[in-house]
């Protein structure tokens, strides 16, 4: 392990579940990332190894048969298992978003119901906002929940776009309308609501009207099945209302995000680092006018920069991570973390795509793959653009002028 990226001040506990996270990359996702990825097959095995390390109960508490762990610690796993294979961070991500809400969110029924399933990898959590026409405007949602009958179960319709783990999941938090209430509670933050949809993995008709209908073709991002959703009639009893209560989707999904924010941040870091490495030993092998293109100048500014955002971006990831374990707002931290990692990501990815000359063209060179993963941390859990609204509105709270 190299100098940068390091971390002060964790337990034990925290450094020894790194360094088994660490090994198992290197061992089990390295060597055979790239080959996956070019297949765009799922890495069954690997996630078999995640299970069997307790990652996907890593912050279930471990009441509900979960390691208990921190944000930090999740996210410093994240980080180095996207330095590994960005994907199969992402088949964890939405897994994490989903058990967070409901251990916030959930009633006791619900979580003792989902937890203990999620904790093992027997239930995995895919969670669903975006629909076709939107993403960043949450509050345009259309897919509607109606209540129907007198056992207040719920029907939903509707259609969603871009799920991650749509195929493989087997649990669905899916934000939807329902225009319950009060007139004055039917501002769109209000009137939103999160179900808790259980179903069969795979395609096809997975639940009587619920069809998940195949994987949509990325350009990176590979392996991990992204996917739409759609809902005709679509029956959900009361009880899979996250926190038994409609109106509060809105505010679910936010918080999940938020979290998950600090985690693309932590992916961010993880692919800037893996590039990093791969930049600075091609440099030292690749020889021009001489010598090693290492000891041009050029060459070491370019290095030099690259050290300094893997730098940059993982102390405000940590601190994001921080802020929030100490129980602390942290939606500041964690807009500017994940707005700084995934831009700097995709610059050093880009700079150690040029160390590399044309064989980072070559699809044998793992920077290829990397140079593919990079753009899609500038978009999911909300894109720069979103992320700067956030950070702006807060300075602007934080720096009222008082003339
Ligand atoms: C691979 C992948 C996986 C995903 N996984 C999930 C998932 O699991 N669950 C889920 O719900 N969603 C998921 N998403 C969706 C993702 O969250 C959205 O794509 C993202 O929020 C952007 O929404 P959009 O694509 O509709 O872009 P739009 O919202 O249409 O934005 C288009 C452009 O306009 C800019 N823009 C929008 N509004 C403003 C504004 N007010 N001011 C300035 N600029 C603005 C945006 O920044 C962007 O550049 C995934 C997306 C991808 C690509």
């Amino acid at each position: 392990m190299g100098r940068l990226a390091q971390t002060e001040g964790l337990t034990e506990i925290q450094q020894e579940i790194l360094s088994t996270v660490r090994s198992f990359v290197d061992k089990e996702i390295l060597p055979v990332a790239t080959e996956l990825e070019h297949r765009d097959e799922y890495p069954t095995e690997i996630v078999e190894g995640l299970k069997e390390l307790g990652l996907f109960g890593l912050m279930i508490p471990e009441e509900y048969g979960g390691l208990g762990e921190s944000l930090l610690t999740y996210a410093l796993c994240v980080e180095e298992i996207a330095r590994g294979w960005m994907s199969v961070s992402g088949i964890i991500n939405t897994h994490f978003i989903v058990a967070y809400m409901l251990k916030q969110h959930g009633t006791q029924e619900q979580k003792d119901h989902f937890l203990p399933k999620m904790a093992t990898g027997e239930v995995r959590g895919a969670f669903s906002m975006s629909e076709p026409g939107l993403g960043s405007d949450v509050s345009a949602i259309s897919s509607k929940g109606v209540r129907d009958g007198d056992d207040g179960d719920f029907v939903l319709n509707g259609q969603k776009m871009w799920l991650t783990n749509g195929g493989s999941s087997t649990l669905v938090a899916v934000l939807c309308r329902t225009d319950e209430g009060h007139p004055e509670d039917a501002a769109p933050h209000k009137s939103m609501t999160t179900f808790l949809v259980e179903k069969e993995p795979g395609f096809g008709e997975v639940r009587p009207g619920l069809t998940i209908p195949g994987k949509i073709d990325k350009m990176g991002y590979k392996g991990v099945d992204t996917t739409e959703l759609i809902m005709q009639d679509l029956r959900v009893p009361a009880d899979r209302v996250l926190g038994g209560a409609t109106g509060r989707g809105f505010y679910q999904m936010m918080d999940g995000v938020e979290v998950g924010r600090v985690n693309v941040a932590a992916r961010g870091c993880g692919v800037a680092r893996r590039a990093f490495e791969l930049g600075i030993d091609y440099a030292q092998q690749r020889h021009t006018f001489g010598k090693p293109i290492a000891q041009h100048q050029a060459i070491q500014f370019r290095l030099a920069e690259m050290g300094t955002k893997v730098e940059a971006a993982h102390a405000l990831m940590v601190g994001a991570a921080r802020k929030k374990d100490a129980g602390q707002r942290n939606d500041l931290e964690a807009g500017m973390a994940k707005y700084l990692a995934s831009e700097y990501c995709k610059e050093v990815v880009e700079d150690a795509f040029r160390i590399h000359g044309g064989y980072g063209f070559s699809k044998e060179y793992e920077i290829e793959r990397l140079y593919r993963e990079a753009p899609m941390l500038l978009i999911g859990e909300g894109t720069a653009e979103i992320q700067k609204m956030i950070v702006g509105r807060r300075l602007l709270e934080e720096y009222r002028f008082q003339g």
